[in-house]
């Protein structure tokens, strides 16, 4: 490894092995043999021929800020960390697009564009890298109106199992050539190949946002108002649903909110008569489906505090239960289904006696829970697995999914057959067996092979 990026590049230290074998998740951690920065497309090319001839597996790695075991080694071997190829190279402002290499991380990289007054909607909270929002498919607060990452890539570049580097899609927004290799490797956990460059959609900054704050008595109430919103036909750019625990969660660093179930939502509007107008119909809407308070038009600052809070969330769970393991839900149904799978997942609260919080991004019918259980407690721990395994069977008996954004990896693989029958994960096989024969990247995730 040293030999094709450089001494310093390559490490088999401990701590370093270490840091690059675990994510954010609560799966057990495993270390890979060795960690390599490379520093280009070419050097991951070389990288992934000599492991192809060896049979070592690969993992990529981004932020590592994956909730699903998505970037554990399993089976040990090399990890790519993109830290150094982190690039933006090439701003095409008039076609509101972008390309880049996989290891910038998104912040990062809508903290350059903001001089051209665009930016990247996929938001997933945590500053991942945009090689790993691609792997995995993520989304986020904005997905409601801007879609997940997969409706806003292009075209990529892909360094495939025999290290042959492949260019797929163009940058038209229409394309039709063929099948779709781009939409096939987005999502695909870095089981298929690994992403050296991506060409993305940007949107115009908007210029005029209004966020508001609507609490509920229940958060069924709430679920329903969130249907409301969609129904009517309105265009949120976030609909995010907080339960009362939640809230209560939030408070503790960020907001002041009453610790009632909430709607967290904002609108973008090119002009402010429009923006007021949207957000009158919002209220009344709110108002008719019980809301008992409704905060509109919050200035920047406060909205600023309101999103700082949302997207802490996690974090401030996990520093709450230090010493447990946890489980979260990532489930996604069509928006009619949402009220119905949020008074399941209440319900099963009750059923199972469990305190965890539920939240999501309503919006697009995302809804996540977390749940924690003593890290020696392996009776609490089942009871998390069974929450997990119902609220994920309800979900699909409503034609929705075991996971909406956070990808398959370790814990979500037991309910493929379940999600897509014998047949389509035989198809998946497959595809897998035809791009990763050696099975060198990321052996272990999506599917067994
Ligand atoms: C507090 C918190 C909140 C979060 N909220 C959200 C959310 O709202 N929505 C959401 O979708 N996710 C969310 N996530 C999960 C996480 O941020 C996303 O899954 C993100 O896409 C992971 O990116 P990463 O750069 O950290 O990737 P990593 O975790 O490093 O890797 C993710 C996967 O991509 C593969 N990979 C990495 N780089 C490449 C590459 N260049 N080519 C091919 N494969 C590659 C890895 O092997 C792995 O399978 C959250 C995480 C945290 C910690």
């Amino acid at each position: 490894m040293k030999s094709i990026v450089g001494a310093e590049h390559a490490s088999a230290a401990d701590s370093v092995r270490g840091l690059h074998g675990q994510d954010q998740s609560s799966h057990a951690q495993v270390l890979p043999d060795v960690v390599v920065w490379p520093a280009s497309t070419a050097e991951v090319s070389a990288i992934v021929k000599h492991a192809n001839a060896h049979k070592i597996a690969i993992t990529g790695w981004g932020a590592g800020s994956s909730l699903e075991g998505n970037s554990i080694p399993l089976k040990g071997g090399i990890v790519i960390n993109f830290g150094r190829m982190n690039q933006i190279l090439k701003v095409y402002e008039k076609d509101f697009q972008v390309t880049v290499q996989a290891g910038i991380f998104y912040k990062d990289m809508n903290a350059q564009l903001a001089k051209t007054g665009l930016f990247f909607a996929p938001d997933p909270g945590a500053n991942a890298s945009i090689g790993g929002m691609v792997a995995n498919n993520a989304a986020g607060t904005r997905t409601v109106k801007y879609g997940a990452t997969r409706d806003n890539v292009l075209a990529l570049e892909v360094v495939l199992a025999n290290g042959d580097v492949i260019r797929t899609g163009c940058r038209s927004k229409k394309q039709s050539a063929g099948y779709d290799l781009t939409h096939m490797i987005i999502g695909s956990e870095g089981t298929l190949g690994l992403v050296t460059e991506a060409t993305l959609n940007l949107e115009p900054i908007p210029e005029y946002y209004s966020a508001a704050v609507a609490s509920f008595p229940t958060t069924e109430d709430a679920a329903e108002a969130v249907f409301g919103i969609i129904g009517s036909g309105l265009d949120p750019a976030a609909l995010e649903i907080l339960d009362a625990e939640s809230v209560r969660y939030m408070n503790m660093r960020h907001t002041d909110l009453p610790e009632k179930p909430t709607l967290l939502m904002e609108f973008h509007a090119a002009m402010e008569e429009s923006l007021n107008a949207e957000m009158t119909l919002v209220e009344d809407i709110c108002n008719d489906l019980g809301a008992t308070r409704f905060e509109v038009g919050v200035g920047r600052d406060e909205r600023n505090r309101l999103w700082e809070g949302r997207h802490s969330l996690g974090e401030i769970l996990f520093s709450v239960y230090p010493d447990s393991t946890y489980l979260i839900t990532d489930v996604s149904v069509p928006i009619s289904q949402f009220p119905a799978l949020a008074a399941y997942t209440n319900q099963l609260f009750t059923e199972l006696d469990l305190n965890g919080a539920l939240f999501g991004h309503a919006g697009d019918g995302s809804l996540h829970t977390v749940n924690f259980a003593p890290k020696d407690d392996l009776a609490k721990q089942a009871v998390l697995q069974d929450f997990n395994d119902r609220v994920v069977k309800r979900a699909i008996e409503l034609d929705g999914t075991s996971t909406g954004e956070h990808g398959v990896g370790i814990g979500k693989k037991k309910y493929m057959v379940f999600e897509h029958g014998e047949g389509g994960v035989d198809a998946m096989r497959q595809l897998k067996h035809l791009f990763d024969p050696n099975n060198i990247f990321n052996p272990g995730k999506v599917v067994d092979f």
